[in-house]
């Protein structure tokens, strides 16, 4: 499958906006969008101009990146989004907010959504008690996700744990962290989302 393996940082400047794809480095003054806040490249710092396409297209790249899916997974979130009730690009920033991965990261137990997937990947978790490896798996109010016992030792894991306070934990997400558990008290709403998303140019990007 195609993953990007060229620098994060790049990624952030490009969209002008922090995306945190790179840890607890996100969250210190070493951050790149801190020092350098304009696109990369030799014309990174001259006067941008974006066609209205070109508005809304730079949102859904942000908004995909930010969240590590490529177009194709993107895309199959949005439409799932769009069949169910309510406003189409709020449904879609929740369903991605509920997918495993970020529910990982969102607990604490991962620095970054990308690390996040890699131990979903990698069988270091229950979900109600039963081993889940799919990213993409969509939590409901009330699940659990709990760290397995054999992976409670994992030094990578215990070192994001250690330093959750920095990085906040969502008010619909509670974490106990002595036991390695976190539960989904309640779904995330929109407004639990405050990353400066407008998605309402996704959707127009997909109604073209
Ligand atoms: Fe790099 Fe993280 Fe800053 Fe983005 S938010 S520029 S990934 S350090």
């Amino acid at each position: 499958m195609a993953r990007y393996t060229g620098s994060v940082c790049r990624l952030c400047r490009r969209e002008g906006a922090k995306l945190f794809l790179k840890g607890d480095r996100c969250y210190s003054e070493k951050c790149a969008i801190e020092k350098r806040n304009y696109p990369p490249g030799i014309h990174g710092q001259g006067r941008m101009r974006f066609s209205d396409y070109g508005i809304q297209l730079r949102e859904k790249q942000k908004v995909k990146r930010m969240y590590g899916l490529l177009e194709r997974q993107f895309r199959s979130n949005f439409k799932k989004a769009a069949a169910m009730k309510g406003r189409a690009g709020e449904q879609m920033l929740i369903l991605l907010e509920r997918r495993l991965d970020n529910v990982v990261f969102r607990m604490g137990f991962a620095t970054s959504r990308s690390e996040a997937r890699q131990l979903v990947r990698h069988g270091h978790f229950n979900v109600n008690g039963r081993k889940a490896m799919t990213p993409s798996m969509i939590v409901r109010a009330g699940w659990q996700v709990s760290l397995r016992e054999k992976s409670q030792k994992v030094e990578r894991i215990s070192a994001a744990l250690d330093t959750v306070e920095g990085r906040s934990i969502p008010q619909w997400i509670e974490l106990d962290k002595d036991n390695f558990t976190g539960t989904v008290v309640q779904l995330p709403a929109r407004e639990d989302i405050t990353l400066p998303i407008d998605e309402q140019l996704i959707v127009e990007l997909y109604s073209r």
